[in-house]
């Protein structure tokens, strides 16, 4: 299985409750506990401005370009503003675009950075600047690659910017399953939502995903999945309320791949958040992901 990376995806962000260090600290677990060799890793390049313009509005890409946010929108967005962020960001959105390419061929294809799901066409905010998920969905649907894809988003916040980037759009079917008293505020209907209780445990979630699946697949056939795979519905977030163990949380994985091995459809995984405590749990729910996914690629 190929895995998209590169050292430039590192945010930037410096004492940040958002561990930017994360992805290489996956990449290096990953290749150290021989999950993916050196040869399986591929540097993304960074997507077009006309991929970005697909999903964001030209006067927003322009400001992060130039560098001319507001203080305001600065704030919205929750990470500070640099070069490098841009950089990281357009490199993330086209490290889906490339995934994308790769989980068609093998069935599945990692980026180790994205589902930046909190990014919406005219402005960023929760830690999300550019909505990589959207940007690759555009791009594929543009070159004849696909035609219908859908969004199974498990981090532990809604993605409100996928639910409203696709909200009229029938070739894009979005479900999200998330903790209901949290982030974001308010929460754009996708097209499923599943909506938690606080403290959720490993079984309630595991048979409310289910039944998300189950739906989800029943109602649309889509041609290609991207998994926004968050690490922060883990119990020791410190961003989320849900009570998931590692164990659970790889189970989740285990269950994505599963149904959709199912249906035959291939999937892409974007790693999107996870605040635990320690970044090695952050970390090591990230690199089980990875884990699952290989053992469904060919
Ligand atoms: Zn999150």
């Amino acid at each position: 299985m190929k895995l998209v990376y590169t050292d430039q995806y590192d945010l930037n962000l410096g004492d940040h409750v958002f561990p930017s260090v994360k992805y290489r600290l996956t990449k290096e677990e990953l290749v150290r506990e021989r999950v993916v060799s050196e040869g399986d890793i591929l540097e993304p390049e960074p997507a077009s401005d006309e991929d970005i313009a697909r999903v964001h509005h030209w006067n927003y890409i322009e400001k992060l370009k130039r560098g001319t946010l507001s203080y305001e929108e600065i704030l919205r967005m929750e990470v500070p503003y640099s070069s490098e962020l841009v950089r990281a960001v357009w490199l993330a959105a086209g490290g889906s675009i490339l995934a994308g390419r790769l989980a068609l061929k093998d069935g599945a294809a990692v980026n180790l950075s994205g589902g930046f799901h909190h990014a919406f066409p005219d402005h960023g905010e929760g830690f999300c600047v550019i909505h990589d998920v959207a940007v690759a969905i555009r791009r594929l649907q543009k070159d004849g690659a696909i035609r219908a894809a859908m969004t199974v988003d498990c981090d532990v916040h809604q993605g409100n910017g996928t639910a409203f980037i696709f909200r009229d759009d029938p070739t894009v079917f979005t479900f999200s399953i998330h903790q209901e008293r949290n982030y974001p505020y308010p929460k754009p209907h996708s097209n499923l939502d599943i909506n938690l209780e606080d403290g959720a445990d490993d079984e309630e979630y595991l048979a409310a995903l289910e039944e998300g699946l189950d739906e989800s697949l029943a109602q649309f056939k889509p041609d290609l999945i991207f998994y926004v795979a968050g690490a922060d519905p883990y119990r020791e977030d410190q961003l989320g309320g849900l009570s998931l163990s590692m164990e659970g949380l790889m189970r989740r994985d285990r269950m994505v791949f599963e149904k959709t091995q199912a249906k035959g459809i291939p999937r892409v995984v974007t790693l999107a958040g996870g605040y635990a405590r320690r970044v090695e749990d952050t970390v090591r729910i990230h690199a089980n992901t990875v884990r699952v996914a290989k053992e469904f690629a060919s």
